[in-house]
């Protein structure tokens, strides 16, 4: 049975959406170069993790990603052909790279997790494509989680408008419902059809989490056991936020504001 929050849960799930759209936004202004802080690229990925350890600790939570079934760091970056989870490393981000950065934090016992791909520096036409159709197609999901509808309307929102740019969607990795568990029911994957799948109900909180590749849907994963590739090394993008399933619109408890309005 899938349990809507309570909205004192919800407030606790609305200050971890804030400290992760905050903590993807620090991140941010060691990977834009000369947008907000005119920081070179060249910036390790394990640069990246530190400073999003660093600024979760100093605001009192803790990143949940760390030791989650033996994940080793506070944020998985994954770059280019990396679709998710992959590690920080000691690759030096270079002009052209996409760097998709998902985070996790835990605080007074409730999760957040959202996620950002950021270009560095200039990127081709074609990627920078990826990335606005990848964000688009989240907000498309959004629209659709609204009481009463189902998993499978937020599915074919996404895959629909991804599709129709000539993009592909992968399978086998979906968004989720967030509480105390990082990962709880219902799966919202990024495909569907309409009227299928779980009932959205008024409280509910998910995450909807794209993730959209250049060429086609095939992954593989690493022999790390962890990073998913693209089976043709085309690039992928991943774009997350968290929503309170309401009646007419859903809440979002997390945002990229601070990351595109610069308001950090
Ligand atoms: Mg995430
Ligand atoms: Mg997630």
């Amino acid at each position: 049975m899938v349990r809507p929050k309570t909205e004192e849960e919800i407030e606790l799930l609305r200050i971890n959406g804030e400290l992760v759209s905050k903590t993807l936004a620090e991140v941010g202004k060691w990977v834009a170069p000369g947008v907000t802080t005119g920081v070179a690229p060249g910036v390790t990925t394990a640069k990246l993790n530190e400073v999003a350890e660093t600024f979760i600790r100093d605001h009192g939570a803790i990143p949940s990603f760390k030791g989650f079934e033996g994940f080793p760091a506070a944020l998985c970056i994954s770059v280019n052909d990396v679709v998710v989870h992959g590690f920080p490393s000691d690759y030096a981000l270079k002009e052209g790279d996409i760097v998709s950065v998902d985070c996790g934090t835990l605080y007074k016992g409730y999760n957040g997790d959202s996620a950002y791909t950021f270009p560095v520096g200039e990127v081709d036409a074609e990627t920078r494509k990826l990335l606005d159709v990848t964000k688009a197609s989240l907000y498309k999901g959004i629209e659709q989680a609204v009481a009463g509808n189902r998993t499978g309307d937020i599915g074919y929102a996404v895959q629909s408008y991804a599709e129709s740019y000539g993009f592909s969607v992968v399978r086998e990795l979906e968004g989720h419902g967030l509480g105390t568990k990082m990962h709880e029911e219902p799966g919202v994957p990024n495909y569907g059809r309409q009227g299928h799948g779980a009932r959205l109900a008024d409280g509910l909180v998910i995450c909807i989490e794209p993730m959209i590749c250049a060429g086609g849907r095939g992954v593989y994963l690493a022999r790390n056991g962890w990073a998913v590739h693209t089976a043709d090394h085309k690039n992928a993008a991943h774009y997350e936020l968290t929503v309170v399933v309401r009646k007419g619109r859903a809440e979002q408890l997390s945002t990229f504001d601070f990351i595109e309005k610069g308001t950090l």
